[in-house]
């Protein structure tokens, strides 16, 4: 087979390579757009703006503090909040100190909470006081001795933030009691910062920025070791895609998803950090009520999200009546986009809403549509600088076919924290990351993401991929959202199972709802069972959870 011949490629579209400069870190790209962009904004929330100048004086204080309780580079720091002001300003401390960050979903359980901070041996912790009650419950089995507490509006002034601390701790009890007496409340740790000088610690392109935690391929979490050089090589690729729609120091992006998943931590929180941009942060995306009314604030340029986020706003009453005037583009990954998503989003803004793909061992983005050329239904080409290759076992399969996407590029991690096995299991020799994802290399070079390997349901030995029947289900006027598995079934193996949330106001029944899939899909993908719901059960960033519908069933079953 000739190489024109095979699903392999660098790059389908737009640049092939980007120049990636070897001494860059994320400090030295914080570092001079603090410089270029001082009196520009920077963040935004409840209110408060940060301007580049105050995260380079905020940061510098914590970070002086950090050192100073003893911590060194490589060091792992936690951090546990939802989208506030405190978020990026414990993130570029700690990055500019030198240390380790370990994102932490603040909705996590105690187990949850134990697991990473043992497994990471983070020795200090920013947290946000509402979530305290649970680091209590388990610090005793960690390596955390350094605890820096926030309240809600720490970074809001007075009387604001007294007034809005008190209501979220004494009206709302949104700050549950707990015991931590090593605790230092965030405004003593700046005021004690304040007081020392600052030596920043020489910071390589090869140390690692973040430990991700991600269930990976086989489900236990663990920590993708993203360097400087993988974070900044993905910020410059993504950049080189979306680069000639982005204004430096001008745009305005809302920035929905939470900080600590690395699709935002990149495509959001860094690239417009070094881009010079305004991140609006949301701190609570499921109150779409109060995002439409954020929303109506802003003459925003760009929005990233994923597939059920977008479903929401679009069926929000106010959505369609926001000013769209400055928008060049809404972004979409994280989880397949329905098409008919995409087009009702082109519909009511006017501008296209891109898919890309990635996955955190690729810190993370692989591919992306260029917003002058993009498909729906693909996810465009691989980035610049970054290899795919469509493999069955380890031997190419001929264009055009599905199989598994490898990826190879500056931006995978360099492995699992600790965890050489489990390394090894997603290396290929020569060096590829197997991504555990179906996809297709299609004749103009654009990938189109099939679905998660070991989510392919067997009916009767024919595959079912849950996100076809979940697109065409999505396509329903009816449907606001749905979730597809399989089930065991004597006769088939298996057989497919929608769970479907309906609209506000809307009805229909399992038989319509059969009727509509017959129309669309070969009979052995249609739906056998409908389960109407009023919720799905959804990850932080908001991907439709199958593994805990699977879990559900089969507790039922
Ligand atoms: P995570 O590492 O948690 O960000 O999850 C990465 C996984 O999300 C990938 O391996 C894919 O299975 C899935 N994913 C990401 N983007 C897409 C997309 N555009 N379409 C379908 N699946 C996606």
């Amino acid at each position: 087979m000739g190489s024109d011949e095979r699903s392999s490629a660098i790059a389908g579209a737009g640049p092939a390579r980007v120049d990636l400069d070897p001494d860059v870190t994320l400090v030295s790209l914080f570092d001079s757009s603090c410089a270029q962009f001082a009196g520009r904004p920077a963040y935004h929330n409840l209110g408060v703006t940060l301007r580049f100048a105050d995260l380079e004086r905020l940061s510098r204080r914590l970070a002086a503090y950090l050192l100073g309780l003893g911590l060194a580079r490589g060091d792992r720091v936690a951090l546990m909040m939802p989208n506030v002001l405190q978020y990026p300003v414990a993130l570029f401390a700690a990055l500019r100190a030198g240390l380790t960050v370990v994102n932490t979903n603040p909705l996590y359980t105690p187990r949850e909470l134990r697991h990473q901070l043992a497994d990471s041996g983070a020795t200090a912790i920013v947290i946000l006081e509402n979530f305290a009650h649970v680091l209590a419950q388990v610090i005793g089995d960690t390596a955390v001795r350094h605890v820096i507490t926030t309240a809600v509006a720490d970074l809001v002034p007075e009387p604001k933030r007294s007034a809005v601390n008190f209501l979220v701790r004494h009206v709302r009890h949104m700050v549950p009691r707990f015991h931590l007496p090593q605790a230092v409340r965030w405004r003593e740790a700046m005021r004690r910062g304040a007081g020392f000088r600052f030596a920043p610690p020489a910071v390589r392109p090869d140390d690692i920025a973040f430990l991700q935690y991600t269930g990976g391929t086989t489900g236990t979490p663990k920590g993708a070791m993203l360097t400087h050089a993988n974070m900044v090589a993905n910020l410059m690729q993504t950049r080189a895609v979306w680069g000639r729609l982005i204004e430096p120091g001008c745009e305005v992006m809302i920035t929905p998803l939470p900080l600590y998943h690395v699709f935002c931590l990149t495509c959001n929180c860094l690239l417009f950090m070094e881009r010079g941009g305004l991140n609006v942060l949301i701190t609570n995306p499921r109150d779409i009520a109060g995002l439409v009314r954020e929303l109506g604030r802003w003459r925003f340029s760009l929005i990233t999200g994923v597939n059920t986020l977008y479903a929401a706003l679009l069926a929000h009453p106010r959505f369609s009546r926001l000013d769209f005037s400055r928008l060049k583009l809404g972004a979409a990954g994280g989880a397949a986009l329905h098409p008919r998503i995409a087009e009702e989003w082109r519909n009511a803004t006017g501008r296209p809403l891109v898919e890309g793909y990635g996955l955190t061992e690729a810190s993370p983005v692989v591919a992306c549509n260029p917003p002058e050329a993009p498909r729906i239904g693909t996810v465009g080409p691989a980035l610049p600088s970054t290899e795919v290759s469509i493999r069955e076992g380890d031997r190419e399969v001929a264009a055009g076919e599905p199989g598994e996407l490898w990826v190879r590029g500056p931006q995978v991690m360099r492995g699992y924290w600790q965890r050489p096995e489990e390394t090894a299991g997603v290396f290929s020799a020569d060096g590829w990351l197997r991504t555990g994802d179906i996809a297709v290399l299609e004749p103009c070079g654009y990938l189109r993401i099939v679905d998660r390997k070991k989510d392919l349901i067997n009916v009767s030995g024919f595959k079912v991929f849950p996100n076809e029947v979940e697109s065409v289900v999505a396509e329903h006027p009816a449907v606001l959202e749905c979730g597809c598995i399989g089930v065991s079934d004597p006769r088939s193996g298996q057989a497919v199972r929608i769970y479907v949330v309906l609209r506000p106001g809307a009805t229909l029944s399992a038989e319509e709802l059969i009727e509509f899939c017959r129309e669309r899909l070969t009979p052995y993908k249609v739906p056998r069972q409908v389960r109407f719901r009023d919720s799905l059960p959804k990850s932080q960033i908001g991907k439709v959870l199958r593994r805990e519908l699977e879990r559900e069933q089969a507790a039922a079953a």
